[in-house]
C-alpha cells in the first residue's frame, strides 16, 4: 500500500460524489437527520460498510444526492476530494460530476459547476492546475513552498480536468443542457462528457442526440458500458465509438471483438467490480484478458 501511494498516478475514473470522505458524509447525513429530512441510522451502516452491493451503492448515491444540494457543500467536497487524491500522489485527475439543478434552492447546472470551480480555486495545500492555460502560467517560483525555517521544497502539484456526467435518469433536454454547458466551460478545464448512473435505468436512445452533439463539437466521450447484462445497449454504445468506456463487466464474444477492433480503452476498477459483486473473483476478471491483448499488440504492432 505504501508503494502504491508513493508512485505518481493518473486517475481517469473518479466521480466527485463517489469520492466524498466518509467523515464528511457522516457529518452531512447527521445534520440532515437532525432536521428530519432522513433517518440517520438508516444510512449510517451503508456509509461505514466497505463491501457494498450495487444496490447499496445506489442507496448511498441517493443519500449523496440529498446532501449535495447547496453550493457551499459542492465546493467543500470538491476541495476535499482533490486534496485526498493529491495526498495519494495522483498527479493528473479527470473528475466527473453530474451538474444538478434545483429551482427551489436557486441551483442551476451552471451554478453547480461554478461551485465545483470555486472548490478547486479554494485549495491551498497543493498546487492545483485546472485551467488549460495553467501549464504556462505556473512559473517554477510559484511551485516552491518555503517553510518557517526558510527551507525551500517543490510544492506538490495536481492537474485537474473535468468531465460533465449525464445521469441515466435525465431527459434528452437535460442531457443537451449538460453538453452545451460543457462546451461553455472548456476554459475552466472541462474536457468531456460521461454517461453514468444506475445502469438499469433509462434508455441509450434518450442520450444519443446529446452525445452525438458533444462528439460533433469536439468533446471527448466516455460511457459506463456493460455494467449489467444488456447486449443491445453494449453493441449500440460500441457502434457510437466513444473515446473510452468504463467497466465492461458483462461483455460477450462479439463485444470484445468490436472493442478490440475499434481500439477503445476500458477504465477498469478491480476493487469496485469485486465489491459490487459485478465480477465474482479476480481470477476471472477481464483485466487479464485485456492486458494479454495489449501485450500482444505491443509485440506485433502490425
Ligand atoms: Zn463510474
Amino acid at each position: 500500500m505504501e508503494w502504491c501511494q508513493s508512485i505518481p498516478k493518473v486517475e481517469l475514473h473518479a466521480h466527485l460524489n463517489g469520492s466524498i470522505r466518509d467523515s464528511t458524509l457522516l457529518e452531512l447525513a447527521r445534520d440532515l437527520g437532525e432536521t428530519g429530512v432522513l433517518v440517520f441510522s438508516d444510512f449510517e451502516h451503508v456509509i461505514l460498510k466497505s463491501d457494498r452491493s450495487l444496490v447499496e451503492v445506489f442507496k448511498l448515491f441517493d443519500l449523496i444526492h440529498m446532501v449535495t444540494t447547496d453550493h457551499t457543500t459542492i465546493s467543500r467536497i470538491t476541495r476535499e476530494v482533490i486534496e485526498d487524491f493529491a495526498s495519494e500522489n495522483v498527479v493528473y485527475i479527470e473528475l466527473r460530476t453530474t451538474p444538478k439543478k434545483n429551482k427551489l434552492i436557486g441551483m442551476s447546472k451552471r451554478s453547480y459547476m461554478e461551485a465545483v470551480v470555486e472548490g478547486l480555486k479554494s485549495i491551498n495545500s497543493v498546487d492545483v492546475a485546472f485551467m488549460p492555460h495553467d501549464v504556462d502560467t505556473h512559473s517554477p517560483l510559484n511551485s516552491l513552498s518555503i517553510d518557517n525555517n526558510c527551507n525551500v521544497t517543490p510544492r506538490k502539484r495536481i492537474y485537474v480536468r473535468l468531465l460533465l456526467s449525464i445521469d441515466r435518469r435525465e431527459t434528452t433536454e437535460d442531457a443537451m443542457e449538460t453538453v452545451k454547458l460543457a462546451l461553455e466551460l472548456k476554459d475552466v478545464g472541462v474536457v468531456g462528457i460521461d454517461l453514468s448512473g444506475n445502469p438499469i435505468v433509462g434508455e441509450w436512445t434518450t442520450f444519443w442526440p446529446a452525445l452525438q452533439f458533444a462528439k460533433e463539437n469536439g468533446l471527448a466521450i466516455t460511457l459506463h458500458c456493460g455494467e449489467v447484462p444488456n447486449p443491445k445497449e453494449i453493441q449500440a454504445m460500441l457502434d457510437f465509438w466513444p473515446q473510452r468506456i468504463g467497466h465492461a463487466c458483462f461483455f460477450e464474444g462479439d463485444n470484445w471483438e468490436k472493442l478490440k477492433h475499434l481500439n477503445i480503452p476500458v477504465e477498469i476498477c478491480l476493487t469496485s467490480n469485486i465489491r459490487t459483486n459485478s465480477i465474482s473473483s479476480l481470477d476471472v476478471h477481464h483485466f487479464a484478458y485485456l492486458l494479454i491483448f495489449c501485450d500482444q499488440k505491443l509485440e506485433s504492432p502490425l
